[in-house]
């Protein structure tokens, strides 16, 4: 049987933000969790840096530069929450390239239905040619871009669970029908885009798909609108290739939002994917992105894990169909999704 693949670097450990909530406890929480249930029989591995033209595939080379150059000369901050110091270009380079050895992993020779790619720096905040939010490189995105580009996948969408909207992501293919994003996120709340009315441009219209939701917003939100929005917009769209954003700070225990997803709620939400991505006959990578309170993101990500790899195919627990839910559908019905209505 082919294996499930965890791609990881001691690289993370090196991007060092002082006293900031994304620190590197929060890998060594995830790892010490995920080595006391023995890795869950995921196949790990180390993540090669990416390679330039995989980063430059979505980001301008001033940019990249523009981060190298200020973690060799002793790093510095970029904006209020991002800060670069002599190890992070480092780390942000295996962050990308644990998420395109991820999708090799998925579309290439070796075929595994599954990886994850747990680094830091996180990167859906990261756009083009700016980093914030915590984010220098847009790991999902260039993981996305590799998919598409070298390992020939037509379609992909990612699905952004994080409490944030995932702007940097958002933009690099606002314009594209060939990525399908997919975003839930708290509003308002930093970065303070991400309304319903994003749809996308040009070609892409109709390709972004923006889920806000109030604070408070629990797991019958966020678990209603995976299994019934995303999931049957996955079906119309067939995608070769489904990813997650995941982050975790959408959990009640989060200490930057004000949202209240449990434990059950997040291994609810990776059934639903799971599912979905079965159905389309498309592997499933993992990114990790935010989750700020230590325990619930460890949890978090175990849940995750465990339930994409299970043996057996997990059942998706019976969800209702939340007013938000609703609202989308009809919203996406009457634009570009009529199978949605
Ligand atoms: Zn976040």
């Amino acid at each position: 049987m082919t294996g499930r693949v965890l791609l990881r670097h001691p690289s993370s450990l090196e991007h060092d933000t002082g006293a900031h909530p994304e620190s590197p406890r929060r890998i060594q929480a995830i790892e010490r969790a995920l080595s006391e249930l023995d890795w869950l029989g995921w196949d790990m591995r180390l993540s090669p840096a990416a390679s330039r033209e995989d980063v430059q595939a979505v980001h301008p080379a001033r940019h990249v530069d523009r981060i190298e150059a200020l973690a060799a000369r002793g790093g510095g901050m970029i904006d209020m929450d991002t800060t670069v110091s002599t190890g992070s270009f480092g780390a942000a380079l295996h962050a990308a390239g644990g998420a395109v050895a991820m999708v090799q992993a998925l579309l290439g020779a070796e075929g595994a239905p599954a990886a994850a790619s747990l680094h830091r720096p996180p990167g859906h905040h990261a756009k083009a040619d700016r980093a914030m939010g915590f984010c220098l490189l847009n790991n999902v995105a260039i993981a996305a871009q590799h998919a598409v580009g070298e390992a020939g996948a037509r379609r992909v969408l990612i699905l952004d669970w994080d409490v944030h909207h995932g702007n940097g992501t958002n933009d690099i293919f606002a314009a594209r029908d060939d990525v399908l994003f997919c975003s839930i996120h708290q509003s308002p709340l930093y970065p303070g885009t991400g309304a319903a009315s994003d749809v996308g441009r040009g070609a892409g219209e109709g390709y972004t798909v923006n889920l806000p939701v109030p604070g408070g917003s629990g797991d019958a939100a966020f678990v209603s609108l995976v299994e019934h929005v995303v999931r049957p917009l996955a079906r119309a769209y067939e995608p070769d290739l489904v990813l997650i954003s995941a982050g975790y700070d959408a959990h009640a225990d989060d200490p930057l939002a004000g949202c209240v997803v449990t434990d059950d709620g997040y291994g609810a939400m990776s059934a639903s994917v799971r599912a979905m991505a079965e159905e389309a006959g498309a592997p499933l990578g993992i990114v990790l992105e935010g989750g700020y309170d230590l325990g619930a993101l460890a949890r978090g990500v175990a849940v995750t894990l465990g339930v994409v790899g299970a043996r057996e195919t997990p059942e998706v627990p019976v969800v209702a169909v939340h007013a938000l839910a609703v609202q989308a559908r009809e919203r996406l019905a009457r634009m570009h999704w009529p199978g949605l209505g």
